[in-house]
């Protein structure tokens, strides 16, 4: 038979799934693959059911329901004071991978380079590939994960059309500031590049950090293309609803490739998040708080086991050092936790296509039950 397409010539599985496969061979406790091991709220699950009994069944718009639509355009007015046209500014994609691989596609001809601020999610390097853009990477320096400016202008030449950036920070827990904030837009503005800013952790902040979209500096309503999914807000990952808010243009270029892609996403499901993203008031106090005991007692728990890092204010993501324990690189040290420990990691290597930073540290993910949390120190005692 003939060979696949070149496109996928160097693609292999994601880091992502080789762990969680790992873990289920090895009887480990998982803390690697992004995703509570526990349900998102009863109350927005009967919503699903109810939202098929009502017969919300067929295909749904192309572009996302009437419903989800206004309600993803009502809260980034209500809590960011950004106006989003719900006809033609807001895209309901199949959660924020779609989202982001339309983006791409839709901004980025072959040859075009793109600014990836490394460690990033995997899914970035790859849609480049796929649209033949060339993904420039440019490093968030461990400890602090600060972008350095001089480093991030060195990179952008004439060829570079979009910077993403991701915010609050998969792997690393960081939350931007303003003022790093405003570094990146100035270089975007100077230059005259799309943004387009993953927000998918926007709602997942701790001790009083706060969430900037990035649309809403000076300048960049207009330059930048924000990404979000309704899978972190209510801790249910696997209903992969998501959506991009962009201008007339952009949107109208996400959509163009959606309609051939998916068409259309999950109808009951977004009727659902609509009657979520209503509720959010009330909900998000005690959904913070469930994810930020957890934080605090799985940062204790490593912090006794003597592992030094400051605590991550936002995400549900820990980059842990590794070098005062083992001489290995993060993934051998990671295979050697899932075989001896029973205990499942994510080697951020794979977040990096420069540095090799990402060698020094391990992943954990702490969106797990407490008896989860528990199981993992136990079985890393004594490291
Ligand atoms: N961006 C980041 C930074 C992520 O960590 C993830 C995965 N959880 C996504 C995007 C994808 O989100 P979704 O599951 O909605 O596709
Ligand atoms: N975003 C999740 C993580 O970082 C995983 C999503 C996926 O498996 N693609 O772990």
């Amino acid at each position: 038979m003939k060979d696949t397409s070149l496109r996928i010539a160097d693609f292999k599985d994601s880091i992502f799934g080789v762990i969680s496969r790992l873990a289920r061979e090895h009887q480990a406790v998982n803390l690697g693959q992004g995703f509570p091991d526990f349900d998102g709220p009863e109350w927005i699950k009967d919503l699903v059911t109810q939202k098929m009994r009502e017969g919300h069944n067929q295909y749904a718009p192309f572009h996302g329901t009437l419903n989800l639509r206004t309600e993803v355009s009502n809260y980034y007015k209500k809590f960011y004071g950004l106006n989003y046209d719900l006809e033609s500014q807001v895209t309901i994609t199949v959660g924020a991978t779609e989202a982001i691989y339309l983006v791409i596609m839709g901004l980025i001809n072959p040859g075009d380079e793109v600014i990836v601020l490394e460690p990033f999610y995997d899914s970035y390097v790859a849609s480049i590939k796929m649209a033949g853009g060339i993904p420039v990477p440019v490093t968030m320096h461990a400890p602090d994960f600060n972008v350095d400016q001089a480093e991030l202008q060195k990179a952008i030449t004439s060829k570079t059309k979009l910077l993403i950036l991701n915010n609050p920070h998969n792997p690393s827990g960081k939350v931007w500031t303003r003022e790093e904030l405003m570094q990146v837009s100035e270089l975007a503005i100077k230059n005259d590049l799309y943004v387009l800013s993953d927000e998918v952790y926007e709602f997942l902040l701790f001790d009083g950090a706060k969430h900037i979209p990035t649309a809403t500096l000076p300048g960049m309503y207009e330059r930048t293309i924000t990404v979000s999914s309704a899978g972190k807000t209510f801790g249910l990952t696997g209903w992969k609803i998501g959506w991009i808010c962009a201008d007339e243009k952009v949107s109208r270029a996400c959509r163009l490739i959606h309609q051939y892609v998916t068409f259309s996403v999950s109808t009951p499901m977004q009727e659902a998040v609509a009657e979520g993203l209503k509720k959010l008031d009330s909900y998000l106090p005690e959904f913070v708080a469930t994810y930020k005991a957890k934080r605090d007692f799985f940062y204790k728990g490593m912090k006794d086991l003597g592992f030094n890092f400051t605590i991550p204010r936002g995400t549900y993501f820990m980059m842990v050092p590794i070098e005062s324990k083992t001489q290995l690189k993060d993934v051998d040290y990671a295979l050697e936790l899932i075989k001896t420990r029973k205990v499942a990691t994510v080697p951020p290597s794979a977040f990096y296509l420069k540095s090799a930073e990402g060698g020094k540290y391990l992943r954990f993910c702490f969106a797990k039950k407490e008896e989860t949390l528990i199981s993992a120190l136990a079985n890393l005692k004594g490291l």
